[in-house]
């Protein structure tokens, strides 16, 4: 079974979102999402891959930081993008 070898080197503590409101790319084009993802390497809010421009993603591809959590009310659940898995 696959595991993540990534969040180990996680805070303990999750940062602080830098855009609480949104994803930060999409506040700034002015455009929409579906989801919010919070990126537990540096509190980025990137939209989700449902979402048109997929800057959760996008952010990963850009700047390497593997896990990020959901940033909807009541979803706790981390995604590793390494991995593509759950963590
Ligand atoms: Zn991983
Ligand atoms: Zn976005
Ligand atoms: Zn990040």
């Amino acid at each position: 079974m696959a595991t993540c070898e990534h969040v180990r080197s996680l805070p303990a503590q999750d940062p602080a979102p830098n855009t609480p409101d949104g994803c930060e790319e999409c506040l700034a084009l002015g455009a929409r999402w579906v989801h919010l993802r919070l990126c537990l390497g540096c509190g980025h809010v990137g939209c989700c891959d449902s979402s048109p421009n997929k800057h959760a993603s996008a952010h990963f591809e850009k700047e390497g930081h593997p896990v990020a959590r959901s940033f909807e009310p009541g979803e706790d659940w981390r995604w590793c993008f390494v991995d593509e898995l759950i963590v």
